[in-house]
């Protein structure tokens, strides 16, 4: 049983507008298995520039493009969170974050960075931006997603990077990276507005 395609399922009735993602998400969020098989779920169920390159999958390919689409999928795993560390890019491999998050932690909460590549999650500053080094809080600008209320869209004006975070506060049950894959409305929003998300996730958003 997999908690995360769970959880995508449950968020796909609810955001329509980011359904076929969230469903596809689910596939492949939680995958263990070898790169064949992920060729196969690739092949089914995902977009059609994926299942193209799906028909042409080799080892020798995956190993070539070690930030593409199949190497992120077979490289996740779900290590524990890392403590008091600043800094801007994952602690144990080195890849940007994908998705920020809010976790419930004593009498408030731990603002903590997840990693686009492992998955792992490290603290970090509330008001920095983990791209540029931006350390002014005025610069870090918060918007609401409409209509998920769990979810905001954090973008620094120096930079203009963004990206979501998630807050367990106020939806224990979420997951962050299933979760931001449901603010694909503010996605669009965002490159309105010329902003560039920190890490594309795994479905290309
Ligand atoms: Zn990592
Ligand atoms: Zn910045």
């Amino acid at each position: 049983m997999s908690t995360r395609r769970d959880r995508a399922r449950a968020l796909a009735a609810r955001f329509p507008a980011a359904r076929e993602a969230l469903l596809f998400y689910g596939e492949i969020a939680d995958f263990e298995g070898d790169w064949r098989e992920l060729r196969e779920i690739a092949l089914r169920h995902g977009p059609a520039m994926l299942r193209d390159a799906a028909s042409r999958l080799t080892a020798e390919r995956i190993e070539a493009e070690p930030a593409g689409f199949f190497a992120r999928v077979l490289a996740r795993r779900n290590p524990p969170v890392v403590r008091v560390v600043e800094t801007g890019v994952c602690p144990s491999c080195g890849h940007p974050p994908q998705v920020a998050c809010l976790r419930p932690e004593g009498h408030g909460t731990v603002f903590l960075l997840a990693c686009s590549l492992c998955r792992r999650e490290w603290t970090f500053p509330r008001g920095h931006c983990p791209v540029c080094g931006e350390t002014s809080r005025d610069n870090i600008t918060y918007f609401a997603a409409e209509g998920i209320p769990h979810i905001s869209t954090r973008v620094c004006e120096t930079c203009g990077r963004y990206l979501h975070v998630v807050n367990l506060e106020k939806d224990p049950e979420a997951i962050p990276d299933v979760d931001e894959v449901a603010a694909l409305a503010m996605d669009v929003w965002a490159a309105e507005q010329g902003w560039e998300k920190v890490c594309p996730n795994l479905i290309g958003i």
